[in-house]
């Protein structure tokens, strides 16, 4: 599809950041943005990139009432050489059509995504970060634009991509963070809508993320939603616990995201030899097992952090620490091995790199 690239004037021209070690996370946006419409009977039309800048919606469109809407997160890595690289873009794209299809909304030709993508962060690559930790998230997003008030799906839609430069999420080092255990509310069921990146699904979690916070935690591992039993993931993060040689973490049996760090680290952690197992487990049996020591790492798995070590969790008036409180080698190993393919300075050996 042809993309056509507008003009950006002089005065919508930012001003770039002089000091990396200042980016946070998805504060900042580049200059320009990609963008394509939607309309039934039409199909994708009129795919451009134009200044970054606010759109003027209807207070009556779908997306603002009835969140029909999906969203997916990647990054854009500088490499030491001046080449960019994408990592597994493609299962993104796949991702993403697959949220679509949950939430009624058209399917994204795989060749557009990537398109939109790649033309985009070609032409805002000055903006990329190179620091060690830094990278330019890349933030595709669709939603509902027609202005009906009646439930149904949309018949126009924006399909769009911003990005931000962010910095090294570690950037005071590679901490273990503290997980409370959610007993109350819950985040997906089967056949909800917890597969799918949905801006639904992250607004139903802000209650449980801010209790959470008050009681001096970082984080949410959420339960199932039916027996509020066994262990599903984290807010952004699917969640990894290693038994000595063995790796367990949750299946993908409909209320998870499938994410794309989390197969990598199945693919990884296979590779150099643990067993990897994904199966249903209780969070009884992961108390326990943590207790006497069974449990030797536990870590989350995302985009934004790539790998979280886990130090603690807390189940009810428990809190249980988890290797000591420290860093395992697994995880060290895994964070260091993915952080090294993304950067081009380790050899890719499962082809996940896409350079630009
Ligand atoms: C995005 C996300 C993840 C992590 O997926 P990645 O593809 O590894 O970034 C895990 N769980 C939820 C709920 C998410 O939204």
């Amino acid at each position: 599809m042809e993309i056509r690239i507008l003009p950006l004037p002089e005065e919508k021209k930012k001003q770039k950041f002089t000091d990396e070690s200042q980016l946070s996370f998805g504060r900042l946006f580049t200059d320009r943005m990609f963008i394509a419409e939607w309309k039934a009977g039409q199909g994708w039309v009129d795919a451009r990139i134009q200044p970054y800048g606010p759109f003027s919606l209807d207070p009556a469109c779908l997306v603002l009432h009835y969140a029909q809407e999906i969203f997916e997160g990647l990054k854009a890595y500088k490499w030491e050489d001046g080449s960019i690289a994408l990592f597994r873009p493609e299962i993104n794209a796949r991702r993403f059509n697959h949220s679509a299809d949950r939430l009624c909304m058209p399917e994204v030709p795989e060749e557009l995504f990537l398109q939109g993508i790649e033309e985009l962060v070609r032409l805002e690559q000055e903006w990329i970060p190179t620091s060690p930790g830094t990278s330019l998230y890349i933030r595709p997003t669709m939603i509902a634009v027609e202005p009906v008030l009646g439930v149904k799906p949309s018949d126009h839609f924006y399909f769009y991509v911003i990005l931000s430069p962010v910095g090294a999420y570690y950037a005071g080092g590679f901490n273990p963070v503290k997980i409370m255990v959610e007993d109350k509310y819950v985040r997906a069921v089967k056949g909800g809508t917890g597969e799918a990146k949905t801006g639904g699904n992250y607004a139903s979690s802000l209650k449980a993320g801010l209790e959470a916070k008050k009681k001096g935690f970082d984080q949410v591992l959420w339960l199932d939603g039916l027996e509020r039993r066994y262990i599903e993931e984290v807010g952004a993060m699917n969640m990894f616990f290693a038994y000595g040689n063995t790796v367990v973490t949750a299946p993908l049996d409909g209320s998870i995201l499938n994410g794309v760090t989390r197969g990598s680290v199945i693919s990884l952690a296979d590779q150099l030899g643990f067993t990897v197992e994904e199966r249903k487990i209780s969070i009884d049996t992961i108390m326990a097992d943590i207790g006497s020591g069974a449990i030797t790492e536990a870590f989350g798995s995302g985009t934004a952090a790539v790998i979280t070590p886990v130090g603690a969790l807390c189940y009810k008036e428990t809190t249980a620490t988890i290797g000591g409180g420290g860093v395992g080698a697994l995880t060290q190993k895994l964070y260091d091995t993915l952080t090294g393919i993304q950067t081009g300075h380790l050899p890719d050996t499962f082809g996940w790199v896409k350079k630009l």
